[in-house]
């Protein structure tokens, strides 16, 4: 990290990239501020609704963004569809009741069904002659009224039982009624009332619809469809939060029970939160059942069985009706792919400038280096040139001849060309310099110079060996070619004077190079010969054997 940082710091990106960072960080962490959300119970706190309990104990609500307020119901509360429909509340648990607010055209959607069958059960003392619904027609009966007591109405019905002639009491909500027999059968649930008889040590004998073919689901959470058109991961949430925190409440039903009595209902014992937690486990099933399914046959049947009890004769339309999750939309993981991915882009930015800056620094460098290395090569040749040239004349100097000419001689051994060498010399040139005086002197020899190098071939080297004397060097020249070639400048020479006061002569010694001769050898041969040339009067070509030209003096 800290590695990063400091290229960070090394480039203009830098701060721009620990912003986005930082932003992106902030973007792809939960929410900080929990929505405020209620929930309507449709009774009493109880184990009933352990599951939402359980959401909120466990934080399963507070990790989908939510503070859920669970608001019980009971018998003075407005109802829990109500309540919810009028905006109360966001969420609220209904029972099958609900497909009839939906075939009445109100707004409802059912989001789970939490009891896969109904505790509601018709409940009669064990010494009684009531063992079926059919027993009860013309007993004295408990019952609550519609849509609650729907399914006790419909084993009644299903049995042939007119409903009009039923002798029905008040509901009092009091047990005590049936073991005081001022009635027969006690509308109840299964989950509830039988723990108090058998507190009291009363037998009884519980008569469940769904053993007559009347199956309801029970403790529908429900919404509005204007919530789920509106906020749709919101809704798909809190469900997933609701049914993870009913899968808690039943694999732990001991630690459901205690939070239950501490936080929510202190009046009712443990033992019959216990015995309420067992039969709820029965009616989820949550072993057989993923907990909250909904089955749209069976929600037809429902609704079938309450047109039958002409509570409802409006269009079913389950697809409005039962909510279909949605694949939730994991954005954190594409927030942290965003983040990542800018974060990679701008590591890259910032590396390929870092990239573009050396790249340009080292073209500048490696011109600049090219630059030095041109000048110096073009200083190194001046001074090679310096070295190898005299200033006078611009003709080689002995140095470079020496260079030169060894270089022939060693071709001339391999490869047997042949090879000479005219030695000459400037005749009384002291005189000149006597006559017209030194500088006149130099320019004789430098137009010399200039006048021999425009009749030179371009292999031959031609070198001022000091004072007025002159060597030339003709590779692949044998000594006659060379004295042809001496004598051809000494005629030059003798014939071309410098200015119209001054002309001079110069005598030439000619050598061609023999095998295993070096070159001061070479150079003393064609120095006698000069000497000789001097001797026998100068303005000559002596070569030797070779008789060349005779004299012109
Ligand atoms: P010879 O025919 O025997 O060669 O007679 P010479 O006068 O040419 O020869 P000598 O060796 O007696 O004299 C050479 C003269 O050349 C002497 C010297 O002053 C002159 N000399 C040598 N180098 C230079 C030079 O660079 N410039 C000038 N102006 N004179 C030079
Ligand atoms: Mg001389
Ligand atoms: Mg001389």
């Amino acid at each position: 990290m800290s590695a990063i940082r400091r290229f960070c710091r090394a480039t203009k990106l830098g701060n721009l990239l620990i912003i986005t960072t930082v932003l992106l960080c902030c973007l792809t962490s939960p929410l900080a501020a929990a929505e405020p959300i209620r929930l309507q119970l449709r009774w009493l706190h109880q184990f009933q609704f352990a599951g939402y309990y359980m959401a909120k104990e466990k934080g399963f609500y507070r990790e989908a963004g939510m503070d859920v307020d669970i608001v019980e119901g009971g018998p003075n509360a407005p109802k829990a569809i109500d309540s919810m429909l009028s905006g109360e509340s966001d969420f609220a648990v209904a029972n099958s009741g609900l497909v009839i607010a939906h075939m009445q055209g109100k707004p409802v959607v059912a989001l789970a069904a939490i009891m896969q069958s109904s505790p509601s059960a018709w409940i009669v003392l064990a010494d009684s002659n009531i063992f079926t619904p059919l027993d009860l027609a013309d007993k004295r009966l408990m019952l609550l009224p519609l849509p609650e007591s729907a399914e006790l109405r419909l084993t009644l019905l299903r049995e042939g039982i007119s409903l009009n002639n039923l002798n029905i009491t008040n509901a009092s909500f009091n047990p005590q009624d049936l073991i005081d027999h001022k009635i027969d059968a006690y509308d109840g649930y299964s989950t509830n009332e039988p723990f108090w008889l058998e507190q009291q040590g009363v037998p009884y004998r519980l008569i469940r619809p769904r053993e007559y073919g009347v199956n309801f689901y029970n403790d529908i959470l429900t919404t509005r469809t204007t919530l789920i058109e509106q906020r749709p991961e919101m809704v798909d949430a809190f469900v997933r939060a609701s049914l993870q925190g009913w899968q808690y409440a039943l694999d732990h039903i001991e630690e459901t029970v205690a939070v239950i009595h501490a936080q929510y209902a202190p009046n009712k014992s443990l033992e019959h939160l216990r015995f309420e937690a067992e039969a709820i486990r029965e009616l989820v099933m949550p072993e057989l059942v993923q907990i909250g399914h909904m089955n749209p046959g069976r929600w037809k049947t429902i609704a079938a069985s309450y047109k039958e009890l002409g509570m409802a004769d409006g269009p079913l339309d389950l697809e409005q009706f039962i909510y279909h999750h949605k694949e939730p939309v994991d954005y954190s993981r594409l927030y942290a792919l965003l983040a990542a991915s800018l974060l990679v882009l701008l590591l890259v930015g910032a590396f390929a400038l870092r990239l573009a800056r050396l790249t340009r620094r080292l073209r500048r460098e490696v011109s600049a280096r090219i630059e030095v290395e041109h000048e110096l090569l073009k200083t190194n040749q001046q001074l090679e040139k310096l070295a190898n040239t005299d200033r006078l004349t611009g003709l080689w100097n002995r140095l470079k001849l020496e260079e030169v000419a060894n270089i022939e001689i060693r071709r001339a051994e391999r490869y047997d060309f042949a090879l000479s060498l005219l030695f000459f010399d400037i005749d009384h040139f002291k005189a000149i310099n006597d006559q017209y005086g030194h500088e006149v002197g130099d320019q004789t020899l430098a137009c010399l110079s200039e006048l021999l190098q425009q009749h030179l071939r371009e292999a031959d080297s031609l070198c001022r060996w000091g004072g007025e004397e002159f060597l030339l060097l003709m590779p692949h020249t044998d000594l006659s070619q060379a004295s042809s070639m001496a004598e051809k400048l000494r005629s030059l020479i003798a014939n071309t004077p410098i200015t119209p006061e001054v002309s001079f002569t110069a005598s030439f010694g000619v050598a061609q190079w023999q095998k295993g001769q070096n070159l001061d050898e070479l150079i003393q041969q064609a120095d006698q010969r000069l000497y000789r040339a001097k001797a026998l009067g100068r303005n000559r070509v002596e070569a030797g054997n070779v008789t060349v030209v005779a004299s012109t003096q």
